[in-house]
């Protein structure tokens, strides 16, 4: 299997974020050649690539680049770096360590795209990052890769603005970052139309995750063919994928698509912290559906997690040891999403809330077996009937720990208190804000 590194290969080295250092590495070199090729024939790499979109989703990228109308302008491209999925912290390490790899990738979007006016929505506690970034664009801008004339000399201007978010999980949410960029509450809209077509300030917009756009410099690179050979049937290239949680070994682990979960965790990671026994993996950030230990064995390419009944997503791998209270890591959870829906629609709006409340009640031991009944009921009335995908991401775990772990919730309400004691580990350490701090990246 190839180790080839698209993403990662400069993270360690001094003054990696520096300009200097990237052109040292042959860096805005694809730039330069995709100033020589015509911008549809970067399109056609791109799609040849087979490069699926990294921020959850995993939709085809130059198949979504096509769904722009061609005649409408202006149009926008938005590179989502809002990521504040629990358990997902991959894209703040691009950015942190490489953002000119981000630049580049931008200036070959937009000029693929006839695109001359970009954002970076940025999560607002990423404020370092968010200054790294403004530093290597105004880097970029001086030395006049970006602005009026690309690279100095083809007449496209292009500017790329960095907005920070205020801290909402929902802005995340491709139509109410939108909203948010516009100066608005962060509503998600009803989609259609879709952003491609009807997207900020009513006008055309791309928008794509940052591992999904920093990975344009290599295609342009090395080709779109060569990209789809680095992983497997639909799905090119390598991924980032991060580990948290209860292993030896927690980081950022860029790997082929189709890299084996299992391998993911017992090799790269190091294997179970303290030698214990797993007991669960969340395969894609948190809101994927959680699989039991004998199911890991898959390889982590989006149609394979899929088919196994869960979610590649963000590339958040979450592990838990034998001594881990599922009920416990599901409450805190459950509390996440509640904390985090908008309120804009019903199911997800009362219905997050009732989910946490349930099982606050069954985690403290004061619940019934019917209570579990309830939650399942609540959870599958919540799935699919929401404005946009928070519902979703509330309910899936729910319905999945209770058909995976259902005993487990059972003994809750019949023992009345934890059976795992008071040392039964909850989610505490792969929180939004827990898991920026400790985690490191490695490769
Ligand atoms: Fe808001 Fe939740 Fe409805 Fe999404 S599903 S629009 S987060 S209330």
């Amino acid at each position: 299997m190839s180790d080839t590194l698209v993403l990662s290969s400069r993270w360690g080295k001094p003054n990696s974020a520096a300009l200097a250092t990237y052109r040292a590495d042959g860096g805005y070199q694809a730039l330069d050649r995709a100033l020589g090729m015509e911008p549809a024939a970067v399109v056609e790499e791109v799609k040849k690539s087979n490069l699926r979109g990294r921020g959850g989703a995993g939709f085809a990228t130059g198949l979504k680049w096509t769904f722009l109308p061609k005649d409408v302008r202006p149009r926008y491209l938005t590179v989502n770096a809002d990521e504040s999925e629990p358990g997902t912290f991959k894209d703040r390490y691009i950015i942190e360590h490489d953002p000119h790899l981000l630049v580049e990738g931008i200036a070959l979007t937009c000029w693929a795209l006839d695109i001359h006016l970009a954002y970076v929505y940025i999560r607002g506690e990423f404020a370092k990052q968010a200054r790294i970034l403004e530093a290597a664009i105004a880097e970029a801008r001086a030395a006049g890769i970006i602005g009026p004339r690309l690279l100095g000399k083809k007449d496209f201007d292009l500017e790329i603005h960095v907005h920070r978010g205020a801290g909402a999980y929902i802005c995340g949410e491709e139509s109410a970052l939108l909203e948010s960029l516009e100066g608005k509450k962060g509503y998600p809209r009803l989609k259609p139309p879709f952003p491609a077509v009807v997207g900020l300030w009513g006008k055309p917009t791309i928008i794509n995750n940052v591992e999904t756009i920093a990975n344009v410099p290599w295609i342009v690179t090395h080709g779109g063919e060569a990209f789809a050979a680095l992983g497997t049937g639909k799905s090119g290239g390598t991924r980032l994928f991060g580990v948290s949680g209860h292993v030896n070994r927690p980081g950022v682990y860029e790997k082929p698509c189709h890299y084996g979960l299992k391998k993911l965790i017992t090799e790269d990671a190091g294997g179970v912290l303290g030698g214990r026994a797993l007991k669960a993996v969340i395969p894609g950030g948190s809101s994927a559906p959680v699989l039991a230990a004998h199911e890991i064995d898959i390889s982590l390419e989006f149609d394979a997690v899929k088919a196994a009944g869960s979610m590649s997503g963000s590339g958040g791998v979450i592990v838990f040891d034998e001594s881990t209270c599922m009920v416990r890591v599901l409450a805190r959870l459950s509390k996440f999403y509640a904390e985090e829906s908008c309120g804009q629609c019903t199911p997800c709006r009362e219905g997050t809330h009732w989910m946490e409340g349930i099982l606050e009640r069954i985690e403290a031991g004061h619940a019934s077996a019917a209570d579990v009944d309830r939650l399942e009921q609540v959870a599958n009335s919540i799935a699919g009937n929401t404005i946009c995908a928070l519902g979703d991401a509330a309910a899936m775990p729910v319905q999945s720990f209770l058909k995976k772990f259902r005993p487990e919730f059972l003994a809750h309400a019949e023992l009345h208190r934890c059976p795992h004691g008071d040392h039964g580990w909850g989610l505490t350490q792969v929180t939004r804000d827990a898991v920026a701090g400790p985690v490191r990246y490695a490769r």
